[in-house]
């Protein structure tokens, strides 16, 4: 009678106890995420609710690319601009593996091209030219296609008078791309000017880490520069400045809380307000909004109010 229990019960033990202990492990870690700051964990799906951002102690996890623009953006209006830019190794650099190694790798990793995602984008129904930094492409370092990439989206946002945003998430210029990487700061500061002489918005966001190159062009151009909680932001890495100054730094040097203080940043955003806040700001500085540019009209009109600039060309909201 008990035979066929028997039958899984022996087999049961004879099953190697290897294998579930594997399973569960694995499951794990997949499961929950813990925190770096807090070391609590929480479940992971609970946690990418949360943006990314440790209920616990509100520590900012990273973000790539792909999240914060999902983070940010409508859903279903995202246009990537540029997608096929990739870079080339002009200069054959070797450090420890060949620059050409180095970027078809990380390519494969991640899925990118290179350090930033570009486009325009409905956000709260606004639209805006944005860029994310992806710090998972060799440290977000910025190339000639990362400021390519940039001054193109920059110019195109001048071009359909809309703000551009940047989220900004790098260890500065790309050091395997020489001068050409250096170059790329004055380049995109030249497209920023332009889109200031054309009266437009620009916001950076400086996210954890902000460095070099990047903070010292356009992460500080902003008309309005914001930064999430406890980011390091700053130029030269803090043990240089120290060797150099020979003088002791404060604990929350180069910190977001610190630039505040120091008015280098307007105000620290928590992640899960900075769309709303993006979209509050927006909506001050351009109480008339330029007519949505093509793209959007095509797919978008139907849910959209009529717009203040069609009143605005009509001349019913002037004077
Ligand atoms: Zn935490």
């Amino acid at each position: 009678m008990s035979s066929l229990f028997d039958w899984f019960a022996n087999k049961r033990k004879l099953e190697p106890h290897i294998q579930p202990q594997h399973q569960e492990r694995e499951i794990a870690d997949g499961l929950w995420t813990k925190c770096e700051s807090c070391n609590a964990l929480t479940y992971t799906k609970d946690l990418y609710a949360n943006l990314l951002v440790c209920p616990e102690c509100f520590h900012h996890h990273k973000v790539n690319s792909n999240e914060r623009i999902a983070q940010l953006i409508d859903a279903t209006t995202w246009q990537p601009l540029d997608k096929n830019l990739s870079p080339l190794d002009t200069l054959q650099f070797k450090d420890r593996k060949l620059y050409s190694d180095r970027l078809k790798e990380t390519q494969e990793k991640t899925g990118l091209t290179d350090a930033i995602e570009t486009g325009l984008g409905l956000l709260d129904g606004l639209p805006i030219a944005l860029g994310v930094m992806d710090f998972r492409f060799m440290g977000g370092s910025m190339g000639s296609v990362v400021g390519e990439k940039l001054a193109r989206l920059i110019e195109r946002a001048t071009q359909e008078r809309i703000p551009a945003i940047i989220v900004c998430a790098s260890g500065g210029a790309r050091m395997q791309e020489g001068m050409l990487s250096l170059m790329q700061m004055a380049k995109i500061s030249g497209a920023l000017q332009r889109h200031r002489e054309a009266k437009l918005l620009y916001i950076p966001i400086l996210t954890h880490p902000t460095m070099g190159g990047v903070t010292a062009s356009f992460a500080m151009l902003g008309d309005i520069i914001l930064a999430e909680p406890k980011a390091n932001i700053g130029f030269a890495g803090r043990r240089v400045i120290e060797q150099t100054l020979r003088e002791k730094l404060p604990s929350d040097f180069q910190t977001s809380e610190y630039l505040v203080k120091c008015g280098f940043v307007d105000a620290i955003v928590q992640r899960p307000q900075l769309k709303s806040t993006l979209a509050h700001m927006i909506s001050i500085h351009q109480p008339f909004y330029p007519v949505l540019p093509a793209l959007f009209q095509q797919e978008h009109s139907v849910e959209k109010e009529p717009l203040h600039c069609l009143q605005e060309e009509n001349g019913l909201l002037l004077g």
